[in-house]
């Protein structure tokens, strides 16, 4: 992990816990080093986001950990039981949403669906007046009967996370819950989350969806070519980019002056987006990359000043998350 340090374990109940997890994919005449080393936490309560690039190893991860492929070393610990000695007992309470839709039974109608994976728990017979609530919680009221087949992609997708909320599951995996949908859907789901976010149950959630990420996760474990690059909180991860990057907006009155100057700041500091420009006003976001922001900050500013043109507005920016993890990934911060 070369970016930022693993946080200190703050005495909560750990609910998954691996260490040092690593697995090799052998092919013929070629072996991939799908997960080097991983090592996290997640903890009671806690929405943990699996961030990575295509082929990072995000899947790899969550099949381990629910004993779908074996693992070549380290060790993985959930609801304290061991994976894969104690499997059975440690998926007792986690509640699995596999990417796609291969969670649910299309055949079987949303009841049916409901019993079944109720039944698999042994939670005895199923109380009808929860279950009621939660298909009214998730818009499914009209559909008990409806065969699953017959359901929308999004409504399929609340299905699988209302079944893993009924089953009470300590621990849900998502793996890409928004992938596929359309907006209206995708913001169902968000919203979904975002309600489970206040109750006790915690998340392990692998996307590429930054909406959804950015406004659900409590920490971030961002994997590169199997390893393990970050794992922060987001309030340090945005903290981190906040005073990296400045959006400026300056006079436009010496246009081939500007130029100039934005050809320098590119060459000195990092990389500078123009965010809107018109006749009066320029308007740029600058990404400085060295950790020495602030001097550069003032140096910047007295630079625009030294060649005579005035600054409007200097302030520091929020960057989006699709930003942050983007810059991550290409490695562009210095640790
Ligand atoms: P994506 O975001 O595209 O779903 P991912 O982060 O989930 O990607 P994985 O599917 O875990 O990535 O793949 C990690 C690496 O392991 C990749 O290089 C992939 O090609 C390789 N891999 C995955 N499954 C197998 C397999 N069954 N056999 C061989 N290699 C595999």
């Amino acid at each position: 992990m070369d970016v930022l340090n693993r946080a200190e374990d703050i005495g909560e109940e750990i609910v998954l816990s691996i260490d040092g997890l690593s697995k090799r994919y052998y092919k013929t005449k070629k072996t991939t080093f799908a997960l080097k080393d991983i090592s996290f936490r997640v903890r009671q309560g806690e929405i943990v986001g699996l961030l990575g690039a295509n082929g990072a190893g995000k899947t790899t991860i969550i099949k381990c950990l629910t004993g779908l492929v074996k693992y070549d070393s380290g060790e993985i610990t959930l609801n304290s039981f061991k994976i894969p000695e104690q499997q059975k007992h440690a998926l007792n309470d986690v509640a699995i949403v596999l990417e796609g839709n291969r969670n649910l039974y299309w055949r079987l109608t949303v009841m049916e669906n409901i019993r079944y994976f109720l039944s698999l728990r042994k939670m005895g017979k199923p109380d009808e007046k929860s279950i009621d609530e939660m298909l009214k919680r998730v818009s499914l009221h009209n559909d008990k009967h409806t065969l699953v087949e017959k359901l929308s992609r999004g409504m399929q997708q609340k299905l699988n996370i209302a079944i893993a909320l009924l089953c009470k599951a300590k621990l849900i995996i998502l793996d890409e819950p928004t992938l596929g949908l359309d907006i209206i859907a995708n913001h169902e789901i968000v919203k979904l989350l975002q309600e489970i976010k206040l109750q006790e149950n915690s998340i392990l959630v692998a996307s590429h969806d930054m909406s959804l990420i950015e406004s659900i996760v409590d920490r971030v474990v961002l994997i590169k070519n199997g390893g393990m690059l970050v794992d922060t909180d987001v309030k340090s991860l945005r903290q981190l980019f906040t005073s990296t990057a400045y959006r400026m907006c300056v006079e436009n009155k010496h246009n081939t002056t500007l130029q100039r100057i934005i050809d320098d700041i590119k060459s000195k500091y990092g990389s500078i987006v123009i965010d809107g420009t018109n006749e009066n006003m320029w308007q740029f976001i600058i990404n400085i990359y060295d950790k020495s922001s602030r001097e550069n900050a003032i140096e910047l500013m007295s630079y625009f000043l030294a060649n005579d043109i005035d600054i409007e507005k200097f302030e520091r920016e929020t960057p989006d998350f699709q930003h942050i993890v983007s810059r991550l990934l290409s490695r562009e911060l210095e640790s």
